[in-house]
């Protein structure tokens, strides 16, 4: 089921989303589904929970769009539920991100280069992986949201100036998607 996504502006972006309960497993992956099904009908690369408006730790990634730039992303899914940085690199890089709660606006982003994470699998095993370059940043990305962090929030001080209006706009739903959005006003 294709589920709206909420913009810039909603509360629920900005809580500290809580724990999945995994004994909820058919829930779970009902709404690993859902998420699945409401990115790809986004074109989106990556989705939080908390952007279909579920304060739980539960994120998915899908990298095969963006195949054509990073070929390693070809083959590149995850779905995580509790997930745990458990190693962030010293060394930084910068990548351009952008957001299906935050439409028509992309910054350049520095954040740790190499980062290890545990977390449930979609088949309830846990797991702990190391992740570099790009698919780094979008689980970085996706780990912001379960903490009611935006992309924005880390853009540089000009840039964020910058943005005010348009995020302001989009806070109010004055915005054109392709797909179905929500705020807490719509
Ligand atoms: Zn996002």
């Amino acid at each position: 089921m294709i589920l709206p996504i909420y913009l810039y502006g909603s509360q629920v972006l900005r809580e500290k989303a809580a724990e999945a309960d995994l004994d909820e497993r058919e829930e779970l992956t009902k709404l690993l589904e859902d998420m699945y099904e409401t990115m790809k009908n986004a074109d989106g690369c990556g989705l939080a929970a908390p952007q279909v408006g579920r304060s739980l730790r539960v994120l998915i990634v899908d990298g095969s769009d963006l195949a054509d730039r990073y070929p390693e992303l070809a083959d590149f899914i995850r779905r995580m539920i509790n997930p745990v940085f458990t190693f962030k690199s010293e060394e930084m890089c910068t990548y351009c991100e952008g957001c299906l709660s935050i439409p028509n606006i992309d910054a350049d982003i520095e954040r740790p280069k190499v980062v290890r994470i545990k977390y449930i699998d979609e088949n309830f095993r846990e797991k702990e992986e190391e992740f570099d370059g790009f698919a780094a940043r979008m689980l970085q990305h996706e780990m912001d949201h379960l903490d009611g962090v935006v992309f924005t929030d880390r853009a540089a001080p000009i840039r964020k100036k910058m943005l005010g209006s348009k995020l302001n706009n989009i806070s109010k739903g004055n915005v054109t998607t392709s797909y179905r959005v929500k705020t807490d006003k719509l």
